[in-house]
């Protein structure tokens, strides 16, 4: 985590304010002595932001290139307070000037293939970019097959997962604004593993904190495809309970086969339920691009890596982080995970492009805070510790654990470590 000094330098680097920072990536480049190599990172999200700045501040002089496709960085966590009307997309949005002017050459675009024999990328300018190795952190893509109806336009149109942080998380809000009192929410929750386990359960109390102030005659209807809250579950069960009794409504088994679009309707298995406003999880898998450079070898659906460097298990000199990987053993698909596997592949390529040993021992860490009201707060944490005979990372015994009860001081932990994430991640 950041020192408290960067909290302030990260406020230079929101996108109000970005260009304030801009003339700092002009000095920038790389420093002075030969470069030890070239690193493409794709996706300048949790695990890919973190990687290009980690990659330039421990040394060895390395050529980082970031492409990403979006202009600027914009955070899931603290993004259900947007939905709540708790905080604005201005508040979950932060420029990647930082970066540039840590040395990361920066594309703003998209990557449409990756040739590891030839060690080179593609991109959908046509440009190609070689690298000595290549870090990819591409989050998930929706596997909207699996719910009937889903993929057609007028569904994705009209229906929203809003499970990526941007427009989706604004056009969400919107709904609930335009939804009247009295209305139904419908949130559906797909089968785990998906991004971000107590993610659901937040939400549903965002909405619902907003409906008992401006709605109170609305309903928040959760339809769990698991058999039960997936995180945290004691103390969402009792925020449920004490704080929106007769609002929230939460439904375990309850998978979602298909959805009908021009009625906004989610049909389960039993039962169809007609919604004023219809929010879709859907199922999820590692992102287009590393289906496409043939990264999915577990299940077809994740890639499997070696803990020790994050490189694929399927594909060499590929290094892949955060949710698109088949987590190890109780690890979530977290953005502060997806942060800590960036820095043991950081090391590592950097170890390994200068032809040194990597770390045998890596322990990598993660606190999930979840908010239950504006400004109630519970966490979930852990530790996890590379185990040699399994050759996967293992939790360690007695570390960890959950909060006592929802509280204010977590509010403000919770916050403190958005802001000192995002500075982790992205500033100078
Ligand atoms: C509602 C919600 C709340 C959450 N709350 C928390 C929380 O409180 N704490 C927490 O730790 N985690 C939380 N998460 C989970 C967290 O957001 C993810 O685990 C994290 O973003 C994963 O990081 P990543 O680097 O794998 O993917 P991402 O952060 O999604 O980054 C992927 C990036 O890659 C880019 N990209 C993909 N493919 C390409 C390509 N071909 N070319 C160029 N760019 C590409 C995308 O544009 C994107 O910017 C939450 C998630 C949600 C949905």
């Amino acid at each position: 985590m950041s020192k408290p000094s960067n909290l302030s330098r990260r406020r230079v680097l929101h996108v109000g304010l970005a260009a304030a920072a801009a003339p700092l990536a002009g000095c920038a480049g790389l420093g002075s002595g030969p470069s030890i190599g070239r690193v493409v990172v794709v996706g300048g999200g949790y695990g890919g932001a973190t990687a290009a700045r980690y990659l330039r501040l421990w040394g060895g002089n390395v050529d980082v290139t970031l492409v990403e496709r979006n202009a600027n960085f914009v955070s899931c966590p603290i993004s259900n307070l947007v939905l709540g009307g708790h905080k604005q997309m201005s508040d979950i949005t932060v420029s990647y000037g930082g970066l540039e002017a840590a040395g990361v050459k920066r594309i703003q675009g998209e990557v449409v293939a990756i040739d590891a024999h030839a060690k080179e990328m593609r991109l959908a300018d046509g440009r190609k970019l070689p690298y000595d190795r290549a870090v990819i952190s591409p989050g998930i893509d929706f596997m909207l097959d699996q719910v009937g109806g889903l993929a057609a336009p007028a569904a994705q149109e009209r229906i929203l997962h809003s499970w990526k942080a941007g427009p989706q998380t604004l056009a969400l809000r919107r709904q609930l604004e335009a939804m009247p009192d009295g209305g139904v929410y419908a949130l559906t929750i797909p089968k785990v593993p998906y991004r971000c386990p107590p993610g659901p359960y937040e939400r549903a109390c965002m909405v619902a904190s907003y409906f008992k102030q401006f709605k109170p005659r609305s309903k928040v209807l959760v339809l769990d495809a698991n058999p039960e809250i997936q995180s945290k579950k004691v103390l969402f069960e009792k925020a449920f309970a004490d704080h929106y009794k007769g609002i929230v409504e939460y439904r375990p088994n309850n998978e979602l086969k298909s959805v009908d679009a021009a009625t906004n309707t989610a049909k389960l298995e039993f039962d169809d339920v007609r919604a004023d406003v219809l929010n879709v999880v859907p199922p999820q898998r590692a992102a287009d691009i590393a289906r496409s450079a043939g990264l999915l070898n577990m299940n077809n659906r994740w890639v499997g890596v070696n803990w020790l460097t994050m490189e694929s298990t399927a594909v060499p000199g590929i290094h892949v982080l955060g949710d698109a990987t088949f987590s190890a053993p109780l690890m979530p698909k977290s953005g502060h995970m997806a942060n800590q596997h960036a820095k043991v592949a950081a090391a590592a390529i950097i170890q390994l492009l200068k032809g040194e040993p990597v770390s045998a021992t890596p322990v990598v860490i993660n606190t999930c805070y979840s908010f239950v009201t504006a400004r109630d707060v519970i966490h979930v944490a852990s530790v996890h510790q590379y185990d040699a005979a399994e050759k996967t990372f293992k939790t360690v015994p007695g570390s960890g654990g959950v909060s006592a009860a929802a509280n204010q001081v977590e509010g403000r932990n919770a916050l403190s470590w958005a802001e000192n994430i995002w500075a982790d991640m992205l500033a100078t």
